[in-house]
């Protein structure tokens, strides 16, 4: 039996430098993981390629999506749908790649109980005044957007004893590092090592009684 693949999500308020510190994951490690593309309604913003940040659709194909049941979650996110291509991700998983899902809370948490093997990392600011900071010197939000992504944030804040792991971004760099470690730890953990243990303690086995 083929290794399945490990499916990380990776969460984090609006504005904390999540994109970025995936984007530098898949820079360092292009073996070790493969991003899924979202599908969403919101427009995209300036430098945004369709097919490479987002896939972006109608409201209507979104729509479409969901009653096909062509999604593995989906969510409505500040007035958007966001939702991730179910396809891509299990051929991925099965093929035994490890595959990062970039995705807000509701979205994550609902995967956790599809598909309790998901690792969860939450990213988070050090204080909340850099997260302001950052979504006003990220200029792509008006001030009342800026508004409504803090306010989901303060929302969401409850939510986030329920991931497997908080990652400070104090440091991009350190960040990912960090994060990739717990990845490459997670692979070693027992309930993912069942083939391995199985197929040793009957080598051992057989190793015993030949004697
Ligand atoms: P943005 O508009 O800033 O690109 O994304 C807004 C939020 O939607 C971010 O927290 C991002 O992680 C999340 N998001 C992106 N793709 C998906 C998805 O496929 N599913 C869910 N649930 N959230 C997503």
């Amino acid at each position: 039996m083929k290794k399945q693949g490990i499916l990380t999500i990776i969460s984090g308020f609006s504005g904390v430098g999540k994109g970025t510190i995936v984007a530098r994951l898949l820079d360092k490690y292009p073996d070790d993981y493969c991003l899924s593309i979202s599908a969403t309604t919101r427009a995209p913003r300036t430098g945004e390629v369709d097919g490479v940040n987002y896939f972006f659709t109608s409201r209507e194909k979104f729509e479409a999506m969901i009653l096909e049941g062509q999604l593995l979650e989906y969510a409505c996110y500040v007035d958007n749908y966001y939702g991730t291509p179910k396809q891509f991700v299990l051929d991925k998983l099965s093929q035994g790649i490890n595959v990062i899902l970039e995705i807000e809370m509701q979205g994550a948490l609902k995967m956790k109980e599809q598909y309790p093997e998901a690792l969860l990392i939450f990213v988070a600011p050090e204080k909340a005044s850099d997260l302001e900071e950052r979504l006003r010197n990220r200029a792509t939000e008006t001030q009342e957007q800026i508004y409504s992504r803090l306010k989901r944030a303060a929302e969401e804040a409850v939510f986030m004893k329920d991931y497997d792991y908080v990652v400070v971004n104090d440091q991009v760099e350190r960040a990912t590092g960090e994060i990739h470690e717990i990845i490459t730890n997670e692979r070693d953990r027992v309930p993912r090592r069942g083939d391995f243990i199985e197929a040793l303690t009957q080598e051992l086995n057989t190793f015993v009684k030949g004697e």
